[in-house]
């Protein structure tokens, strides 16, 4: 711990909000609660992980490491322990395919409980170790030392959380009156629930580090297009406010409180969907997990191709924009018949942070053994065959899907990764963040 007490600190995360929408939106005044605190704060693009997917990209957030390291794959995958597939909710329709029971379970308790490694540290675990307090609002990655009992009668597998743990009514660690949000994404409600939890406890100043999620942002901007959802980037905006209110008004809020703003992932516009599982039809012993703009290929029992056999199949295929897959003890890109080997610390093609995300990708012991990143306006099918064409997608190595905004206020630096934030963090409040963490090194 620092000799003077440090600062309190919130993290919001706006899901799927792009850099350009940001910036547009601050600039004209849209976003009274986003401008006031951009014109107090340090902004710059930053990049986000891959698959630029929310499950991935919230591990990245709060842990600060890449797949390699927490081992959370993709929306979809195939778990090669337990022999089955898990879906943490690509569509509706593909939770329904997957089993809709199953599935809440895997995306709600499984992520955390077993799928999260054990050699990645929540930012909530390292500050609650060091004796601080900390809240979770709606975030899907919360993992944390607390053991909270979900509000449904009858329902009785714990979650391990932050002390302050709120999630979309199913776990809520003190009763705030917020009203209810069930799981899922009804117009507006789940940031309405959130805004109504931030102002119980920025109000009754009950936390040290507050993470604040925000997902409305991306459900409307699936629909609408990346830059056609500014209806709800203000409801975004207004659930911001609320803890600027709830402070006292914005000025108080800043002498309160260090705050980092960014989102998880960017999106782009998709004009056609593919099924990456069709250049595979004939191939015995392999499992295709696809959804948005990553798709993965999994060497099943019985399966003949090596991973190199598997990418051949497909070359040519024009919505698989970069191929990735291991071999011994390389990383292999793929791309316009360009073969590299990956190098970890350095650029790869035109991609940000290219090295290092798609090396992670592969490195991640839960991923297939091939990984895809797609072409430019173009969408996998997930499960139940849904997609986004004619509205915005992300997942791939991409600029548009993997910059992100970033606005810290009170710290050092802006973040240039998303996993720079949970370090930032902790040091922030003067703790070490993990030995992976510190090893880090991002190539221009
Ligand atoms: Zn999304």
């Amino acid at each position: 711990m620092n000799e003077t007490a440090s600062k309190k600190a919130i993290l919001i995360v706006i899901d799927g909000l792009t850099p350009s929408v940001f910036e547009a939106a601050v600039d004209d005044g849209r976003a009274p609660a986003l401008s006031f605190l951009a014109q107090h704060g340090q902004y710059a693009r930053a990049v986000s992980t891959f698959p630029s997917l929310t499950p991935v990209c919230l591990s990245s957030l709060a842990t600060g490491a890449h797949p390699d390291v927490h081992h959370i794959p993709h929306l979809v995958w195939y778990d090669r322990e337990r022999e089955r597939l898990v879906e943490y909710g690509s569509s509706f329709a593909a939770l329904r395919a997957a089993g809709m029971a199953r599935s809440i379970l895997d995306a709600i308790i499984n992520m955390n409980r077993l799928h999260l490694s054990r050699g990645a540290v929540t930012v909530y675990e390292a500050l609650e170790d060091a004796g601080l307090t900390t809240a979770a609002i709606n975030i899907t990655c919360y993992r944390g030392r607390t053991r909270h009992l979900p509000t449904l009668r009858g329902v009785a597998i714990p979650a391990y959380g932050p002390r302050r743990f709120f999630f979309y009514n199913l776990f809520e660690s003190d009763p705030t009156g917020a009203p209810l949000a069930v799981f899922g994404r009804a117009q507006g409600s789940i940031d309405g629930y959130a805004a109504a939890v931030g102002r119980w406890l920025v109000t009754r100043d009950g936390f040290d580090f507050l993470v604040y999620y925000l997902p409305d942002y991306d459900f409307a901007s699936h629909v609408y297009g990346p830059d056609g959802a500014f209806e709800a980037l203000a409801r975004s905006d207004a659930a911001v406010g609320a803890l600027l209110d709830a402070a006292g008004g914005p000025e108080e809020f800043l002498e309160r409180y260090a705050v980092i703003l960014c989102s998880d992932h960017g999106q782009t516009r998709v004009e056609g969907s593919a099924q990456l599982q069709s250049a595979l039809a004939n191939v015995p012993g392999t499992l295709v997990t696809a959804s948005n703009r990553a798709g993965m290929i999994y060497r099943l029992p019985g399966c003949k191709l090596e991973a190199r056999g598997l990418a051949d199949l497909l070359e040519g295929d024009p919505a698989a924009e970069t191929i990735l897959f291991g071999e011994g003890d390389e990383v292999i890109a793929r791309r316009d018949g360009e073969e590299v080997t990956v190098d970890r610390d350095a650029p790869l093609f035109d991609y940000p942070d290219g090295g290092a995300r798609a090396w992670a990708a592969v490195r991640n012991p839960n991923a297939g053994d091939v990984v895809v990143s797609a072409a430019p306006g173009i969408e996998f099918a997930d499960l139940a065959g849904r997609h986004h064409a004619g509205g915005g997608s992300h997942g791939s190595l991409r600029r548009g899907d993997s910059e992100v905004p970033m606005l810290a206020i009170g710290f050092d630096a802006v973040p240039e990764s998303i996993v720079d934030v949970a370090p930032a963090v902790l040091r922030h409040f003067g703790v070490e963040p993990p030995s992976y963490a510190r090893a880090l090194s991002r190539a221009a």
